[in-house]
């Protein structure tokens, strides 16, 4: 039987505890999405909405690219699935890890796969820890994270995120996670000082701040934060969830500052959420000592590590992210985009701060104590725009992640839907 709209809202309402969202809603969701063609949406009463999150900053290829349902039927109908345990692999897998390795900086030559970003996380943390058990330095098992940071919601995952909301959610989180200061490399310094750096498994670092509200470390930082890890033995881990597969305008965003992680984390843009996966990548040197000092087994696995569709997709998607320059997109429209928003900062005094790095950018509001960046999201839903705003932490921020596909008829729109729902907002607070 065919449900109405109607009736869909009140089984959403009923049945569905959506992710990250209120519990309680009026009249249920806002959006039924029934198709994506590019950078659109279109939801189940036919309107259409410009993507501009990615939604939720993975779609980096766009919507609606029948080349990757094309794979994964192919593959589902070959091996839909087998295990990756001990001596068992796949195809797909196995190409996909060496594609990673073409790609990714240094000597990251070597993948864990898992189903997505906070799975990458724990297990970054977890394979961390087992390196420094191997190495006969038991004690060294904290992870250091940054304040603001946004790791997932695994247990070690909301443990090591920064921003407070995520961790209060739960009554007990994981011990042996500590936090340092936003952009602070003395505080870091302090943390380990007074720590004992032999207590000290690893700091993680997203390369630009995404969830916790766009936020664009200063030039020099990574390089110092690596020349400390150096110093004190320490492993760098880089969550490049968000930043990875071309969205800063860089394959992976470390590029940008030159620096090489010793471990560094993806999901989301590797198969542009045409399916789930996720992965840490690891040195050529921590895959060695793994190699040389273990004599068990690595217990840590999940059913879906390695899964042929899902790793199918993920080769297919870096085809396309390849053939169609969209690394090279990312940065021009990344520039125009960050053009557009530094002009409606110059308009409009409410607009502090204008800022970003390839495809991902974002506003920062401040007006009288009061919060303006989710009425801008609500307008901008219905002028026909999703953007997303960052409210957690005291902040007021409107944040955008739009395809790497996008072109710039389409960066246009975006930023006049977006203008046009500032003007909506500007209109009702000073009314
Ligand atoms: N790390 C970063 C930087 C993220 O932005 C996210 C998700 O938004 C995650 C990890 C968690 O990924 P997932 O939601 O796939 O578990």
């Amino acid at each position: 039987r065919n449900y109405s709209v109607e009736e869909l809202k009140v089984l959403d309402q009923k049945h569905f505890l959506h992710p990250t969202s209120p519990v309680k809603t009026e009249n249920g969701p806002a959006f039924i999405f029934t198709e994506g063609k590019g950078v659109y949406l279109y939801d189940i009463t036919g309107k259409k909405v410009i993507d501009g999150m990615s939604s939720l900053w993975n779609v980096n290829i766009g919507h609606g690219r029948t080349e990757l349902g094309e794979v994964a039927k192919e593959q589902m109908d070959k091996l839909a699935f087998s295990s990756c345990f001990a001596t068992f692999s796949n195809e797909p897998a196995i190409l996909l890890a060496k594609k990673l390795a073409e790609l990714a900086p240094g000597d990251l030559n070597t993948t864990f796969f898992t189903s997505g970003g906070s799975e990458s996380n724990d297990s970054a943390y977890k394979l961390a820890r087992h390196y420094w058990i191997l190495k006969g330095e038991t004690s060294r098992k904290k992870i250091i994270s940054r304040s603001r940071s946004y790791h997932g919601v695994a247990i070690g995952a909301t443990s090591a995120t920064g921003l407070k909301g995520f961790r209060d959610f739960t009554n007990s989180n994981a011990p042996d996670f500590l936090f340092v200061d936003h952009f602070s490399i003395q505080a870091l310094r302090d943390l380990i000082e007074t720590e004992g750096p032999e207590t000290i498994a690893a700091f993680i670092t997203e390369p630009v701040q995404g969830a916790g509200g766009v936020h664009v470390a200063p030039d020099n930082y990574f390089k110092e934060i690596r020349e400390i890890c150096n110093e004190y033995g320490i492993l760098m881990i880089t969550d490049e969830v968000i930043t990875g597969f071309g969205r800063t305008g860089k394959f992976f965003a470390m590029e940008h500052f030159n620096v090489v992680p010793d471990m560094m984390c993806f999901a989301k843009g590797v198969t542009s959420g045409y399916a789930q996966l996720g992965g840490v990548m690891i040195s050529e040197k921590i895959h060695q000592e793994f190699s040389e000092l273990s004599e068990g087994t690595i217990l840590h696995g999940y059913t879906y590590s390695g899964h042929p569709m899902a790793c199918a997709v993920g080769l297919k998607n870096i085809e396309i992210i390849e053939k169609d320059n969209l690394v090279a997109n990312a940065e021009i429209r990344g520039q125009e985009l960050l053009a557009g928003l530094k002009v409606l900062q110059a308009k409009y005094p409410f607009i502090v701060d204008a800022r970003g790095l390839g495809l991902m950018a974002g506003i920062e509001i401040s007006y009288e104590g009061k919060l303006l960046a989710p009425q801008i999201v609500t307008e901008a839903a219905k002028l026909g725009l999703i953007c997303r705003s960052v409210v957690l932490d005291a902040q007021d921020i409107v944040v955008f992640s739009p395809p790497l596909s996008i072109s710039q008829k389409e960066l246009r729109d975006l930023l006049d839907i977006l203008e046009k729902a500032i003007q909506e907002v500007e209109n009702q607070v000073l009314a």
